[in-house]
């Protein structure tokens, strides 16, 4: 089970002790030595350091146990199943990591010369043609960082594209569902759209007359996700994209989850324009804590013309930084994007072969399915919308809720005591007390048995004894927390009191700019 931990198990500078020693570097060579003397001179007196950084001094055992506790104090794809909605989480194969963790790849570095690094443009090149092919695009600008990176980037090609045609100041909607993700109307509001949303109908999709009275002369396009967020395929999706490209607006394709659609599907034979990927859910770089990403976006032939630049090219020959994009909407992160995570998504593609990416696809739906049919059998949670599933299902516990008042963020609580991470709870927003679950490929049966029961005994429990389930987690390394209080920045302290570190450098959360004040949003509307 969990490593019990407490708040004041020290941090490692509390442990730091004058003159211990976990390693012993070895000292610079003569050239380096000289470089970082040139370097010094370089830099203003002000700016230089007077003193070594306060580095904690421990042995190596202390270090080794420092970090491991610490990552046991946590719960991820490599310990168990993680059904949490919308977010893909799966075990990624360490054969992908090994494609990364070379020496070569350590030492490249973006200013070297083209060719010098053939070998790694050739990669890049076949990625933009391969997740191309997935796709249905023509090509793909693989700089975005992470998926709103993506959409942002999208916005900013919708934008473009409407100036070229002079209709710049005249298209300012975009439409979104009201089951789509936050990410999507946050991404077109800071591109300066307006944000239109179409509700869903009785089946849980788009309302298609409800789209048609919204779009228009001024739709700049529509941003949408297929399997959307309630893991139902929107099957009008053809008659959606006529209804949006005859009002003169492009289609955006949300392609975050991707899983369910893998060599099935692609959203260019949908009829979208622009599409994104987030290769850390689907291809193998493993997610959460907002650690590096990539959302590459691919366009139509007719869209290239706006893509960041530099794009790769390849002229039978050689490989090369391609800066022939008319009218680029620029750069949209510093270099070629996050390297690491593009030579994952290549060789977890290349692990796995067309007919693997396909059974990865059948594989995860299959799995979502077998769960929701357990659930639907027990007569437990509820199931709003039509039935047919693909990758994930947004379960209501409102019932539940009426009856006992325990709500189903009590129930994500207390599947945590059962050793499984719980769904996403409360997304999206037209399904109440929602519990959102997806499971991906990479789950035996007896994981997806082991989640199953853990969904219905928490249930079971909220029934029988819901001041258990309210009070929960008992077990786990941090029990409840006060979530109203710790998102409030009046009311949380973050900082350690070490005298070896000055006051200065500790921060407060009552010192940080405020939220509110900064993106002018106010805060989530109060349960
Ligand atoms: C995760 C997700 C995003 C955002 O991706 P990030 O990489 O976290 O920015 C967008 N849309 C959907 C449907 C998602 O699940």
């Amino acid at each position: 089970m969990y490593h019990q931990a407490t708040w004041d198990e020290p941090l490692i500078i509390e442990k730091s002790q004058a003159g211990k020693r976990g390693h012993s570097p070895a000292g610079p060579s003569d050239t380096e030595r000289k470089i970082a003397g040139d370097l010094g001179d370089a830099v203003p007196s002000a700016l230089r350091r007077n003193g070594l950084p306060p580095l904690p001094e421990v042995s190596e055992p202390e270090v080794i146990r420092h970090f491991v506790r610490l990552s046991q104090e946590n719960y991820s794809p490599d310990l168990g199943i993680y059904p949490l909605g919308s977010c893909t989480m799966k075990y990624n194969p360490k054969s992908a990591e090994l494609a990364v963790q070379t020496h070569k790849l350590e030492k490249l570095h973006p200013e070297q010369d083209e060719s010098t690094v053939q070998g790694m443009l050739a990669l890049l090149y076949r990625l933009d043609r391969i997740l191309a092919e997935i796709t249905g695009m023509s090509r793909m600008s693989l700089q975005p960082a992470a998926g709103a990176h993506g959409e942002y980037l999208g916005c900013l090609i919708i934008r473009s594209h409407h100036r070229s045609r002079g209709e710049r100041e005249k298209r300012t909607e975009m439409i979104v569902p009201d089951s789509s993700h936050g990410t999507n109307p946050a991404s077109a509001a800071m591109a300066g759209f307006k944000v239109m949303v179409v509700p869903s109908n009785s089946e849980g999709m788009v309302d298609l007359d409800e789209l048609r009275k919204l779009a228009g002369p001024n739709t700049a396009g529509l941003m949408i996700t297929n399997p959307n967020t309630l893991g139902i395929f929107e099957k009008n999706i053809l008659e959606i994209a006529k209804t949006v490209h005859q009002a003169g607006g492009l289609l955006y394709y949300d392609g975050a989850n991707f899983n369910p659609l893998l060599g099935k599907v692609r959203p260019g034979d949908m009829g979208f324009d622009i599409v994104h990927l987030n290769l850390h859910k689907t291809f193998a770089t493993p997610h959460g804590g907002g650690g590096p990403g990539a959302g590459p976006v691919g366009v139509t032939k007719e869209l290239e013309r706006y893509l960041p630049v530099p794009l790769i090219g390849f002229d039978g020959k050689k490989y090369f930084y391609d800066y022939n994009v008319p009218d680029t909407v620029g750069k949209i992160r510093a270099f070629h994007g996050n390297i690491g995570i593009l030579v994952r998504a290549y060789a977890y593609i290349m692990s796995l072969g067309a007919e693997g990416l396909k059974t990865v696809a059948e594989t995860a739906v299959l799995n979502t399915n077998y769960i929701l049919s357990r659930i639907l059998a027990s007569g437990t949670y509820d199931l709003p919308f039509a039935r047919a599933r693909k990758h994930e299902f947004v379960l209501s516990a409102k019932k539940l809720y009426d009856s006992t008042g325990v709500r189903a963020m009590d129930l994500a609580k207390r599947m945590l005591d059962k050793g499984v991470h719980a769904p996403t709870t409360y997304f999206p927003q037209i399904v109440d007390e929602a519990l959102m679950v997806e499971v991906p490929e990479t789950e035996s049966i007896a994981d997806l048995d082991q989640l199953v029961e853990a969904l219905l005994g928490v249930y079971r429990e909220a029934e029988t004894n819901p001041e258990l389930v309210k009070d929960a987690p008992h077990y786990a390394s941090v029990t409840r927390i006060d979530d109203v209080k710790a998102s409030h920045p009046k009311t949380l302290t973050l900082h350690w009191n070490n005298p070896s570190v000055s006051k200065d450098r500790q921060v407060s959360n009552e010192e940080m700019p405020s939220q509110e004040s900064k993106s002018g949003l106010t805060s989530p509307p109060s349960r």
